[in-house]
């Protein structure tokens, strides 16, 4: 698919700049977004930082992997031009004081994610805010993995026409299918066995819905696979990518877009996954 960016600039404008923002322990999928990224512009930013913002009293804000030196690396075998690794004083010089000027993310902040963590998401749209307003990108790629987020920013940009293109790249897996996250590290060995049965839940959920099941359906299907695997999600949800509101009527002759998205711990460690699919629409 062509890239708004790119036909931007075939029309004569500025080369452009691309940024993807981490918070480091790079793997495959921060990898996956530098290379879509790389296709869609002339110069590419990458930043690092674990934002204080975003993580609230207890999380792991403090024990969180941080590998700057291996990160460089793969930035630099991904055709990042520029490293962003600010410190908190660089981001935050008034700190403790600061933010005195934040944003409200809106009533879908409050839920899943926004549920379990109620400062999450004003932390995530102010630093994102704070980047692209220090890097002035014209394009950005976000991982499908943090579903509610992507969906967040997207939100932002339009609203605040912030005049960015904001590219969605799909969830990279491991070969069993286990979504890549720095917090994987957390994993035993057990746990990690133990945390495929995220995805396998997720797909019998999209198998139940393709199949021409209702929501509720999908959502048992998707609790079923995780109660037999000893697992109690925080919430497993069927909603509408753009805006992550709710998908709860029994619609199946409307093909839409759905995520079907979870959070689980598994031992201490708290995982997200999700799926995309097309929901009704008579499938079979
Ligand atoms: P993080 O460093 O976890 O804050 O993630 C930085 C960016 O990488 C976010 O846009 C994430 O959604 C994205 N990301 C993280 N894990 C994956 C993955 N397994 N596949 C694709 N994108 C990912």
């Amino acid at each position: 698919m062509a890239s708004e960016a790119k036909e931007n600039q075939a029309a004569g404008h500025r080369p452009l700049r691309g940024l993807v923002m981490t918070m480091g322990a790079l793997h495959a999928g921060h990898a996956a977004l530098m290379q879509e990224c790389r296709k869609r512009c002339d110069f590419l930013v990458l930043s690092i930082y674990v934002n204080p913002l975003q993580f609230g009293p207890g999380e792991d804000f403090a024990s969180y992997p941080r590998t700057l030196e291996a990160d460089l690396e793969l930035a630099a075998a991904n055709g990042v031009d520029l490293v962003f690794a600010p410190s908190d004083e660089e981001m935050y010089p008034q700190w403790p004081t600061t933010p005195l000027v934040s944003l409200n993310p809106g009533p879908v902040a409050r839920m899943y994610e926004g549920a379990a963590r109620p400062t999450h998401f004003a932390g995530v749209l102010q630093v994102v805010n704070k980047v692209f307003n220090l890097v002035r990108p014209d394009v950005t790629c976000f991982g499908q993995k943090d579903a509610q987020q992507l969906a967040l920013v997207s939100t932002m940009v339009r609203d605040l026409d912030m005049g960015i293109e904001v590219v969605a790249v799909p969830i990279e897996r491991d070969h069993d299918g286990l979504a890549l996250s720095s917090r994987n590290t957390y994993l035993s060995a057990t746990e990690r066995r133990q945390a495929l049965n995220l995805y396998q839940a997720l797909r019998a959920g999209v198998k139940v819905g393709q199949e021409g099941g209702s929501p509720a359906e999908v959502l048992t299907a998707v609790r079923m696979v995780l109660t037999n695997a000893d697992l109690n999600p925080d919430y497993v949800t069927l909603v509408d990518p753009l805006t992550f509101n709710r998908i709860d009527d029994n619609r199946p002759d409307l093909a839409r877009p759905a995520t079907l998205a979870l959070a689980c711990r598994v031992g201490k460690t708290r995982l997200l996954d999700n799926v995309c699919f097309t929901l009704g629409g008579n499938n079979l």
